[in-house]
């Protein structure tokens, strides 16, 4: 996959881009990263990106020029997607990131100030995309969730392709949760079953702890999937015991 990110920040994306998983995609010949700097496309000699307002108001608002001739520059690969992070997009989700994975091509569009000219966004914008119901200063750090949840469910990516099978949302439920030694810690045991070496019964466990967990804290997920509530409802599945000792 090629990733295009298209900012007036290209240095927020130094770290989190050269560190392990992404890193080792990018070593791998997996995924390759391009950073374009809509400041370059500027016209005037201090670089100016945003203008106030139409209509008056506080705060400034992204160009159109330099933002649609920056996106414009970037080559297009068969299957490609532009997309602008916005805190009133459609709200990201891990059924995205697998859409999103599956291409050849995604451009992420980070917006700045109060936003991006509407008439930019009509022209550059297949889809726009929230990463959850809150402001954030800017596209940088939703573009850096967007990419980092779509890069690793690129195959080849994580050392082995069982390790997303489980994770949350992947089967409409979350996660279980998880143990490692100590087998006591501050007199809380591991759950019994997850020392029997018993897989079937470790497997049942496991499935009842993530319908219990996503009915309890999700369950406007649960409700979105009608055999884990029913599931849930027949067996009520139970609380692990924690044994103290
Ligand atoms: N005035 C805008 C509003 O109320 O919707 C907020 C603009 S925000 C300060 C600046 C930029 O940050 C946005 O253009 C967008 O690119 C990005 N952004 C902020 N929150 C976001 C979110 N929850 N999801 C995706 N992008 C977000």
């Amino acid at each position: 996959m090629r990733l295009d990110l298209v900012t007036i920040f290209p240095r927020m994306f130094d770290s989190p881009f050269s560190e392990t998983i992404i890193k080792r995609a990018r070593e791998k010949g997996v995924v390759e990263i391009f950073i374009h700097d809509i400041r370059a496309f500027a016209k005037d000699k201090h670089k100016m990106v945003d203008d106030t307002p139409y209509g008056g108001g506080a705060g400034m608002v992204m160009m159109p020029g330099p933002l649609v001739e920056c996106v414009e520059s970037i080559d297009r690969l068969s299957s490609s997607l532009r997309v602008v992070l916005a805190p009133s997009g459609e709200p990201f989700s891990e059924a995205i990131a697998r859409e999103f994975a599956a291409l050849d091509q995604l451009i992420l569009i980070c917006g700045r100030y109060e936003g991006i000219d509407e008439r930019a966004k009509e022209i550059i914008a297949d889809r726009e995309i929230s990463i959850g119901d809150y402001v954030l200063s800017g596209g940088e750090i939703p573009a850096m969730a967007v990419a980092d949840a779509v890069i690793r469910l690129i195959p080849g990516v994580l050392g082995n392709n069982t390790s997303v099978e489980h994770e949350s949302f992947e089967n409409g439920l979350l996660e279980h949760p998880h143990y490692t030694r100590p087998e006591i810690f501050r007199g809380m045991k591991v759950p019994e079953v997850l020392l029997s070496g018993n897989h079937s019964e470790i497997d049942k466990w496991r499935h009842s702890e993530a319908l219990r967990l996503t009915l309890e804290r999700r369950p406007d997920m649960a409700g979105r999937f009608a055999d884990p509530v029913n599931d849930v409802k027949n067996k009520k599945c139970p609380k692990p015991k924690i044994e103290t000792k």
